[in-house]
């Protein structure tokens, strides 16, 4: 095969005990648990969650630099529970869900709020707030066959130290295989695909020279400096 322009960088996230996960498709859920969607003014009881979509080039490896976005002055983490697909679906049922998944990680999906709320108060698309370079950093993955399915446990952010968000997997509106069956109702899920599956309350702004760490009960520590 001779291709025509240069190939493009794949993306790929390092799995523990050895590997690589070739990255395609990044889906988030907006609003997937209730004490993060009352904090941002809306009432889970009345809107259900939702998904939205970053480009894979937004991932980030754990120890590496996060270059602060141009054109916001207001950045804002989300820590989440990341599911890694390893196998593609189509209308795939809620008991079947998990056999679509290689593994997990811990995710941040990284916000441009300023630039968000822009876009909801005009009711246009999210992706100037959700979509950049470094906007989705993501820790080494951990393959389901080594841990078991994860359904409770801690997650938690740190920013230089301090708690800012510290919520339980099982706070989650979608649990993980609804989350996969209704995704796969309106995408058609492929191996390589990334689920961020949601953020709980307590998000708010990071700045240049902070160091963030971010957990989930069970998996490898995800660890990032902010830079210029
Ligand atoms: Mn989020």
């Amino acid at each position: 095969m001779s291709y025509v322009i240069d190939i493009p960088e794949a993306m790929e996230l390092p799995v523990q005990g050895g590997g690589q996960f070739p990255v395609q498709q990044i889906y988030c859920v907006g609003r997937n648990y209730a004490d993060h969607a009352v904090e941002m003014g809306h009432d889970p009881d009345k809107e259900p969650p939702f998904f939205f979509m970053k480009p894979s080039y937004s991932i980030l490896h754990s120890g590496q630099d996060m270059q602060y976005p141009a054109l916001s002055s207001d950045v804002h983490h989300e820590v989440e529970l990341v599911i890694a697909i390893g196998q593609g679906g189509r209308d795939v049922a809620v008991e079947d869900a998990m056999d679509l998944v290689y593994g997990y990680g811990v995710g941040i999906d990284m916000t441009r709020r300023d630039l968000q709320a822009e876009a909801k108060e005009k009711s246009r698309p999210w992706e100037a707030g959700k979509s950049f370079l470094h906007a989705a950093p993501c820790s080494e993955l951990l393959p389901i066959a080594a841990c078991g399915e994860i359904n409770s446990g801690a997650i938690s952010l740190s920013v230089n130290g301090d708690v800012r968000q510290n919520g339980d997997i099982n706070q989650m509106i979608w649990k993980v295989p609804e989350v996969i069956s209704r995704l796969s109702t309106l995408f058609s899920l492929r191996s390589g695909d990334l689920i961020f599956t949601g953020t709980p309350a307590g998000v708010g702004p990071i700045n240049k020279g902070d160091r963030i760490t971010a957990t989930v009960a069970g998996l490898s520590q995800l660890e990032i400096n902010v830079t210029e």
